[in-house]
């Protein structure tokens, strides 16, 4: 990137800067939850469509896209960013705290649209050689906007040839930028087992089938898979996280319902935890003449980070800011982001953009005094806008 490119990045972004807060501020003070962006998705049109793009609204829901075609005609990048709120309630005294009961920010994606909007704000005001699509998804802690906005034809007209998402992160210090090659999130499915025995008198179990028994067998055994079955380098998860059957002390159960997730990382495990699950359990159920359900609910693939891509990013956070900024993150969380239906679709890069300033913004994500240090609004500006300009020389050779 030119030195004069770099100043003028930096100098833009801080006539920005207070308008990208002030539109965090909004958007924490307005939260809507998944699917629901209405308010949210209007705002960004309108703000969007004011700067010259073309904006296109109801994109997979409440999806918004923005195209920013540049004076010069070249390849197209896409930024995305998701919009949508959580039903936890606000709990922290500051003025722009939540005004709506039960619903908050509490995972920083009003932080994502303001930095989406601040970049277009400021890549509208430089010469492009190439087009920036710019896009706010819905729904992204469930059930899922990506998949929608692809079949409604986000990633074609300009064909998307590549895509960055950032997210915020409280476990790194300010303008901290984290990055992973390969990997960087789970594939994240959802398993629903009924146990199904035979009920009857607590005082005959030999005429019934327990599946309150056999459940508890089954519990055991699937935690065994993990321990015993999967390779100790290899990611993997199995939570239980609900289970519910029986009426009361003196009835044997007829039925038990388990509902859990599995985190993988490789796609290998991925299709083979569940096929062991289903053994297990057929096993066990079947030894004490018992019978079984079993559903798997498939949902959010792996991110797996395009290491070209990762290589513009350093490259970006380095000229901008120096080497230091950059922190290498080596494994996979094992969380769930969908930004994955894009990476499946062209090479992409999500990384993740540290807000930790102090204590008061020291809070886990989803948690209800969960807030952001504010200067890191204006880093994830630049680096944004300065991965659009990197990408675009790249792909044309200079
Ligand atoms: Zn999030």
């Amino acid at each position: 990137m030119k030195e004069e490119l770099r100043q003028k990045l930096h100098s833009i972004a801080g006539s920005l800067e207070q308008e990208v807060i002030n539109l965090r501020r909004h958007f924490h003070m307005n939260p809507e939850l998944g699917c629901e962006e209405v308010e949210t998705a209007k705002k960004i049109a309108e703000v969007l469509s004011g700067a010259g793009l073309q904006v296109r609204e109801g994109v997979g829901g409440t999806g918004v896209v923005a195209v920013l075609k540049g004076s010069e005609s070249g390849p197209t990048v896409g930024l995305r960013a998701d919009m949508d709120a959580l039903p936890i309630e606000d709990k922290k005294e500051v003025p722009y705290a939540s005004r709506v009961e039960g619903k908050m920010h509490a995972c920083g994606h009003d932080a994502h649209v303001a930095i989406l909007m601040g970049t277009a704000l400021l890549l509208s005001k430089i010469p492009l050689a190439g087009t920036v699509k710019f896009i706010f998804q819905p729904a992204e802690e469930g059930p899922g906007g990506a998949e929608p906005m692809i079949k409604d034809g986000v990633m074609e007209d300009p064909h998307v040839q590549a895509m960055y998402a950032l997210h915020v992160d409280n476990r790194l210090e300010t303008g901290r930028i984290g990055f992973g090659v390969g990997a960087v999130s789970a594939n994240v499915d959802d398993v629903l087992i009924k146990i199904l025995g035979r009920g009857g008198h607590a005082a005959a179990p030999h005429v019934t089938v327990d599946a309150i028994a056999l459940s508890g067998q089954v519990i055991v055994a699937l935690q065994n898979i993990i321990s015993r079955t999967v390779k100790p380098q290899e990611p993997a998860v199995i939570t239980l996280g609900r289970i519910q059957g029986g009426y009361r002390s003196n009835v044997i159960a007829p039925e038990v319902t388990l509902e859990g997730t599995l985190r993988t990382v490789s796609s290998e495990l991925r299709e083979e935890l569940p096929r062991r699950i289903e053994k297990v359990i057929k096993g066990i159920v079947s030894a004490f003449d018992g019978d079984y359900e079993f559903n798997l609910l498939p949902g959010y693939p792996a991110v797996v980070n395009d290491k070209s891509l990762v290589e513009i990013l350093q490259l970006t956070a380095d000229e901008l800011y120096g080497n230091d900024i950059l922190c290498e993150i080596t494994t996979p969380l094992m969380g769930g982001e969908d930004f994955s239906f894009f990476a499946q679709k062209v090479p992409g890069c999500f990384f993740r953009l540290g807000t930790r300033g102090g204590l008061e913004t020291a809070y886990p994500g989803h948690n209800s005094y969960f807030d952001i240090d504010e200067s890191a609004l204006r880093i994830g500006m630049e680096i944004m806008a300065g991965l659009v300009f990197n990408y675009l020389a790249r792909e044309r050779n200079e």
